[in-house]
C-alpha cells in the first residue's frame, strides 16, 4: 500500500510513503500519521491512497506511525481544504493545520491518554527539599496545583519540557497520581456561579418561528444541500429557530456545528445552549469550541465529536472545522459579523466556509441576522439563498425608541462640549432612580483620540507607526493602538513648550470619567480590552452586571453582541460618527449594524427601551434607517451606491498588501508588480492603485496595496499565485493576499 502524504512541516507538497502491513486497517484518506522526513518523523495528513502510474516506488521510505485509527481529517474536511487553498490563495499545510487542533496534532491518542492530577499538597518541608533537590518535580508539583482538573499527561511533559521520569518520582511518593481514564472535561463546567445559569426552557413558537422551523424540516427532510437566511429583528426568537432547527437534525441522526460570535460565548449563553443542546441530544454531549479551552478540553471535545460520541458543537470560528460526523446542519449566528473572518493566514471567512462545508457535505446551512450582510441580502435577491422572515418580536415588545442628539446645535449652544448630552445625561438620572440599568457604547478606547497642541497645532504621533497616539488617563500615558508602544503623557507639547495641550476625540475612559462626574451615585464599570487583559473579567463584569450590581457599563462594542439584558432600559451611542468616517466602503453598513443592533440591547425585559444617539452627522443615511430598524429601506440605498461603484457584493475583492522597510524601494516593487498583474490578467480583473494603505506606516514597516477587483476569485487567484512564485520579489518585502477582506481602514 502506497499513500500520498500532505506533511504539516511549513511546505505545501504531497510526498509518498509506504504503510506497513501491520498499519494498513486504520490508514485511510484524512488519517494523521507520523513519516520519516529527513531525519526527523513529521506529521502529515494521508491525502490519497495509491501513487501516479509510473512512480519509483522501490525506495519509498514507510510510514512511522498512525496517530489516531480514524481519519483525523474526515473527507469532506479534505475537500474544505482544498477548496479553501485555492480560494483563499494559501498553502494546504496552513489549512490543515488550522483544522486540526495542535493537542490534537501533537498526538495525545485516545489510549495512550494518561492524566495527571494531584493526589496530596506537601508540606512547605517537603517542598523546600524537593525544589532544591529536584527542580523538575518541584516545577511539575506547582503546574498540578495550579489546575483543578486532571492534565494529559503527554501534554504537561511537553509543555514543561520535562521527561516521564519526573512524574514517575512524584507518583512514587504519592503525590502525583496518574489515571488512564478520560474524563469529561466541558468548559464552563461547575467553576462557574451557580446563580448565572438560567434554566432553558423551550417556548412555544408562535407562528413565525413555527413558519420558519417547519420550512427548515422540509429543507432537512430533502436531503441535500441549500442555503437559508433568517432574517430576524432583534428579539424576534432566532436562538428558538436555530434549537428547533437542530433538534430535528440530531433527531434524523445527523451532526450539527452551531457558530457564534465569539464574544456572545459567555459562560451564560453556553450553559444555556448546552443544556437544551444536551436535552435535545437526549443526553449526548454537546461540545463547546472557543478560544479559552485549555488544551485539555480541545482535545477532549475533538476526540468526542471524531469517534462519534458527540454529534453537536456549538463554538466560534474555529468551530466550523470540527470533525462532526454525517453533517446535516450548519447554523450560523450573526453572520454579518466581521469578527466570522480571520485577520491572519489562512484569512477565511467562517460564514463563507460554512456554506461550503454545508455544500460539500450536502447538508443545510442556515444564516441568521437581525441585520444581514449585503453579500448574504443579494443572494436572496437572485434566488440562491432562501429567506425566513421573522418580523415581530416576543410577546409583540415594541422595538426602542431611538432618539437622536444632533451634536452640531449643541456646540452652538456651548463652547466646550461635553461628552455627555444633557438629554442623555437626563435619562440616564432617570434610569438610577428608577433601579433601572444603562449600557453606554464609544467605540474607541482610552481617554482621548488625540493629543493636540492649541499653540503650534502639533498632534503627538507614534515614531513607529503614522497614526495620533491615544491619551490613556489612569496611568498617564499615551499609547499607540497599532503597535502597543507607549511613553508618559507629556504635560507640555513637546514640539512648542507651551503647557496648553487639548485631548481630543472620545474614549471610553473619558466618557467613564464624565459618568462618574454626573452621576456620583451611580455604580460604573468600564469593558474595553484595557480592563478586560485579564482571562475572566469579561465574564465577571458580565455576570456582575446582570446580578444589578453596576447601574452603568461604559464599553467598546465588545458589550454589544448577543448579550440579554432585561433590566437595561437605556443604551446611549456616545459617538456615532467614530464607525462612519473610516476609510471603508463598508463604513455605513457597520454603522446601520451596530446602531440597530446596539438598540436592540435595549428593553427586552417587560419595560419599554429607550436609545439616545449623539452624532454630528444626523441625516447619514446609516443613522436615518436604524431609527426604524429598516432595513430594507438601508439596503436598498445601501446597494445603489455599491452597485454604482461596482464594489461588492457586486463584485469580489481580493487587497493586496505590501509591506517594508524602505517606502522607495516598496513603492518601485509594487508598481512592477500592479503592471505585471495587469498585463497578464488582463480583462478578468480590475486594478485599484497601487497606493499607500490609509494607514502608511506600522511599527516602523511601510504599507502599499493593490486591490483586485474580479467576478470570480476561482478564476484569478490560480494565475495570482503562479505570477507571485514566479515574481522577483526582494527578501525584505512581505506581502499578504487577502480574499474577501472585511478591514480596509
Ligand atoms: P434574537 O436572537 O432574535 O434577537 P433571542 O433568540 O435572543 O432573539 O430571543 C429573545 C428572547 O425571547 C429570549 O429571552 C428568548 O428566550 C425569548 N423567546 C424566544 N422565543 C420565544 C417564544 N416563542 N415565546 C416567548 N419567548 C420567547
Ligand atoms: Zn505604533
Amino acid at each position: 500500500m502506497i499513500v500520498g502524504v500532505h506533511p504539516l512541516a511549513g511546505f505545501d507538497k504531497v510526498l509518498h510513503y509506504r504503510v506497513p502491513e501491520s498499519m494498513q486497517a486504520s490508514v485511510a484518506v484524512g488519517t494523521l500519521v507520523r513519516m520519516p522526513i529527513v531525519n526527523t518523523l513529521k506529521l502529515g495528513v494521508v491525502g490519497e491512497i495509491g501513487a501516479p502510474k509510473d512512480f519509483p516506488v522501490e525506495r519509498l521510505k514507510s510510514i512511522a506511525q498512525v496517530v489516531y485509527p480514524f481519519p483525523a481529517l474526515p473527507p469532506d474536511l479534505l475537500e474544505l481544504a482544498r477548496w479553501m487553498a485555492r480560494y483563499y490563495a494559501c498553502g494546504l499545510d496552513s489549512i490543515i493545520e488550522t483544522m486540526i487542533p495542535s493537542a490534537v496534532r501533537r498526538g495525545a491518542g485516545l489510549k495512550q491518554e494518561k492524566q495527571l492530577v494531584l493526589a496530596r499538597r506537601m508540606t512547605d518541608e517537603e517542598l523546600a527539599i524537593v525544589e532544591k533537590r529536584a527542580p523538575q518535580q518541584g516545577k511539575l508539583y506547582h503546574f498540578l496545583v495550579q489546575q483543578f482538573k486532571p492534565q494529559p499527561k503527554v501534554l504537561v511533559l511537553d509543555r514543561l519540557a520535562i521527561t516521564a521520569g519526573v512524574a514517575a518520582a512524584l507518583v512514587k511518593r504519592g503525590i502525583v497520581r496518574e489515571e488512564s481514564l478520560r474524563i469529561e472535561r466541558i468548559a464552563y463546567g461547575d467553576d462557574h456561579a451557580a446563580g448565572e445559569l438560567v434554566a432553558a426552557q423551550p417556548h412555544a413558537a408562535n407562528p413565525e418561528q413555527q413558519a420558519a422551523v417547519d420550512e427548515l424540516g422540509a429543507r432537512l427532510a430533502e436531503n441535500k444541500f441549500g442555503v437559508s437566511l433568517l432574517h430576524g429583528i432583534t428579539g424576534s426568537g432566532k436562538t428558538e429557530v436555530y434549537l428547533r432547527a437542530i433538534d430535528l437534525a440530531l433527531k434524523s441522526g445527523g451532526g450539527v456545528v452551531f457558530l457564534v460570535p465569539e464574544v456572545a460565548l459567555t459562560p451564560q449563553t453556553v450553559a444555556r445552549l448546552r443544556s437544551r443542546l444536551e436535552a435535545i441530544a437526549q443526553g449526548q454531549r454537546c461540545v463547546v469550541w472557543h478560544s479559552h479551552l485549555s488544551e485539555g478540553e480541545r482535545l477532549d471535545g475533538w476526540l468526542a465529536l471524531a469517534t462519534g460520541e458527540a454529534r453537536v458543537v456549538v463554538g466560534a470560528r474555529s468551530a466550523v472545522f470540527a470533525p462532526v460526523q454525517n453533517l446535516r446542519l450548519v447554523v450560523v449566528d450573526e453572520e454579518h459579523e466581521p469578527a466570522y473572518k480571520q485577520d491572519e493566514t489562512p484569512r477565511y471567512h467562517g460564514r463563507d466556509v460554512a456554506v461550503m462545508r454545508a455544500k460539500i457535505a450536502g447538508a443545510v446551512c442556515l444564516l441568521g441576522s437581525a441585520t444581514p450582510s449585503l453579500e448574504s441580502f443579494t443572494n436572496v435577491e437572485s434566488g440562491k439563498y432562501r429567506l425566513l422572515q421573522l418580523t415581530q418580536r416576543v410577546d409583540s415588545r415594541k422595538l426602542p425608541y431611538i432618539d437622536i442628539v444632533d451634536l452640531r446645535i449643541e456646540a452652538a449652544k456651548q463652547r466646550n462640549l461635553p461628552s455627555l448630552s444633557g438629554k442623555l445625561v437626563r435619562a440616564m438620572h432617570d434610569r438610577l432612580e428608577r433601579r433601572e440599568q444603562t449600557i453606554l457604547f464609544i467605540n474607541r478606547r482610552g481617554y482621548s483620540s488625540s493629543m493636540l497642541c492649541k499653540q503650534c497645532g502639533h498632534v503627538e504621533e507614534c515614531v513607529h507607526c503614522s497614526i495620533a497616539l491615544t491619551y490613556h488617563r489612569t496611568d498617564e500615558t499615551l499609547r499607540c493602538h497599532l503597535c502597543g508602544d507607549q511613553r508618559p503623557a507629556p504635560v507640555r507639547c513637546p514640539k512648542c513648550g507651551t503647557p496648553e495641550i487639548r485631548w481630543r476625540g472620545l474614549g471610553t475612559q473619558r466618557v467613564e470619567e464624565a459618568v462618574k462626574r454626573v452621576l456620583p451615585r451611580a455604580r460604573v464599570e468600564r469593558m474595553d480590552t484595557d480592563t478586560m487583559s485579564k482571562k475572566n473579567r469579561f465574564r465577571e463584569v458580565l455576570a456582575q452586571f446582570r446580578a444589578g450590581k453596576i447601574d452603568v457599563l461604559v464599553g467598546t462594542q465588545m458589550i454589544g453582541k448577543g448579550l440579554d439584558f432585561p433590566n437595561v432600559t437605556l443604551v446611549g451611542l456616545v459617538d456615532a460618527d467614530i464607525s462612519m468616517h473610516v476609510p471603508d466602503f463598508r463604513a455605513n453598513e457597520r454603522t446601520f449594524q451596530l446602531l440597530v443592533q446596539v438598540a436592540g440591547r435595549a428593553g427586552r425585559g417587560d419595560r419599554a427601551g429607550e436609545v439616545i444617539v449623539q452624532t454630528f452627522t444626523p441625516q447619514a443615511e446609516a443613522i436615518q434607517f436604524s431609527r426604524h430598524a429598516d432595513y430594507a429601506g438601508f439596503a436598498a440605498a445601501e446597494l445603489k451606491v455599491r452597485k454604482e461603484f461596482r464594489y461588492p457584493p457586486y463584485r469580489h475583492l481580493i487587497q493586496h498588501l505590501f509591506r517594508g522597510k524602505n517606502p522607495e524601494k516598496l513603492k518601485f516593487f509594487t508598481e512592477q508588480w500592479a503592471r505585471l498583474v495587469e498585463k497578464t490578467l488582463g480583462e478578468r480583473v480590475e486594478l485599484r492603485g497601487p497606493s499607500p494603505s490609509p494607514i502608511e506606516k506600522i511599527k516602523d514597516e511601510y504599507r502599499w496595496q493593490v486591490w483586485y477587483f474580479t467576478a470570480s476569485i476561482t478564476k484569478i487567484v490560480p494565475d495570482l499565485m503562479k505570477l507571485r512564485a514566479e515574481f522577483a520579489w526582494p527578501d525584505d518585502i512581505t506581502q499578504v493576499l487577502d480574499v474577501d477582506p472585511v478591514n480596509l481602514a
